[in-house]
């Protein structure tokens, strides 16, 4: 009988969406012999910034076979256990309450993660699979809670409970993961499956317009990176859309992206005309999808393998946002979704803010780049449209 391959396992639940708290147990089968050393990153690759997530952490605890076992904290975002020969547990509580793209939430409504937010690296073993079993909340009033990911499933069924599988942590924490009760639109690209979830209620939402534009968008991202062949580098692609009040905001993944937007950003059925508001909306749509090339495959050598423990300075930031900024309209007209009047009018915009600020007289666009982890992009923002 062959061994089986060692993995390492996740149980996350959400205990208590009231109180906003995700309960997470990692189990170790054979951990580090003088101690299991743990982290959690400090940044998400695509947002250029040090937020600590570790500072969510509201309780943990180590246990070895079942007994507790001493758990050092190092620094603010490393923990040592004690040596264990067994099966070593961590056993810790992430308080979810951040409504961005950027890491957390959890409410009655939904819950939202990042797995930068919720998942400990354990060191030495980043290699091998990583399982998560995803629980439902505990009460009838969830029953219809589903599952929104472009995690690979395990053993559970698509868009249920159950148990996922990354190859790595680079991909564990590379795959987002919403829960609730969503809108699910589907549309293929050049063969490849897509899906928007949306979350937040959207009345009288055009699903079939909304699909048919994004299809449009896609296939021509698709066909500009790969002209011959027209072969996705992903299998499946998904969008996680949190549609609220009042909200902008992206953040790219290998395949999918997650996304915030105002209700009134999408379409509704019997609205025809292409208002400012949802194209600004597929304009987001069409940026986060041109990075799933754009700095998720073509990267800054600094980021293979990325250090989530500080900051990865590079000068190059303005070519992988600024690019990508420059393409995600004009593959609005590419595909067909604008006219020229309404892309010169945008480009029109770009360049009075570019010239009514003065960031450009400042700073190079690599200075820019080199200095987002503090000033987060303002300057540059000036010279491009600079999102996450
Ligand atoms: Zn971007």
């Amino acid at each position: 009988m062959a061994a089986r391959r060692e993995s390492v396992q996740y149980r996350i639940s959400p205990v208590d969406p009231a109180l906003h708290l995700f309960d997470i147990t990692l189990t170790i089968a054979k951990p580090a012999i003088n101690g299991q050393l743990v982290s959690l990153p400090a940044w998400i690759p695509g947002s250029y910034m040090i937020r600590e997530f570790a500072r969510n952490i509201v309780s943990i605890s180590a246990r070895c076979d079942g007994r507790k076992l001493r758990l050092t904290k190092l620094d603010k975002h490393s923990w040592q256990a004690a040596p264990c020969k067994g099966e070593l547990q961590i056993q810790y509580q992430v308080y979810a309450w951040d409504l961005s793209v950027r890491a957390a939430h959890l409410d009655q409504t939904h819950g939202f993660f990042n797995g930068t937010s919720v998942f400990l690296k354990v060191h030495g073993k980043e290699s091998l699979p990583h399982i998560v079993d995803i629980q439902p909340p505990e009460g009838d009033v969830y029953a219809a809670w589903r599952i929104a990911t472009s995690l690979p499933e395990h053993k559970a069924r698509r868009h249920r409970f159950g148990t996922y599988i990354a190859s790595d942590y680079d991909e564990l924490i590379d795959h987002p993961v919403e829960m609730g009760e969503f809108e699910l639109i589907r549309f293929d690209a050049h063969g490849v499956p897509h899906e928007m979830a949306i979350t937040g209620r959207v009345p009288k939402l055009d699903k079939v317009r909304l699909a048919a534009d994004l299809k449009k968008i896609c296939e021509a991202q698709i066909a500009f990176f790969e002209p011959a062949s027209k072969a996705a580098p992903m299998n499946r692609y998904v969008f996680l859309t949190l549609a609220v009040g009042d909200g902008y905001g992206g953040l790219e993944h290998r395949a999918s992206t997650a996304l915030i937007c105002a209700r009134n950003d999408l379409p509704v059925i019997g609205q025809i005309e292409m208002s400012d508001a949802y194209r600004g909306f597929l304009g987001l749509c069409s940026h986060e999808y041109f990075h799933t090339w754009n700095v998720k495959r073509i990267k800054p050598a600094v980021f293979a393998p990325y250090d989530l423990s500080q900051e990865n300075y590079t000068p190059l930031l303005w070519l992988f946002e600024g690019f990508t900024s420059y393409y995600d309209d004009l593959m609005l007209l590419r595909a067909g979704v604008i006219d020229s009047g309404a892309y010169l009018k945008l480009i029109e915009k770009t360049i009075n803010n570019v010239q009514r600020g003065s960031g450009r007289l400042k700073q190079s666009v690599a200075e820019s780049s080199f200095d987002a982890w503090t000033k987060s992009g303002a300057i540059l923002r000036g010279v491009v449209r600079w999102m996450m």
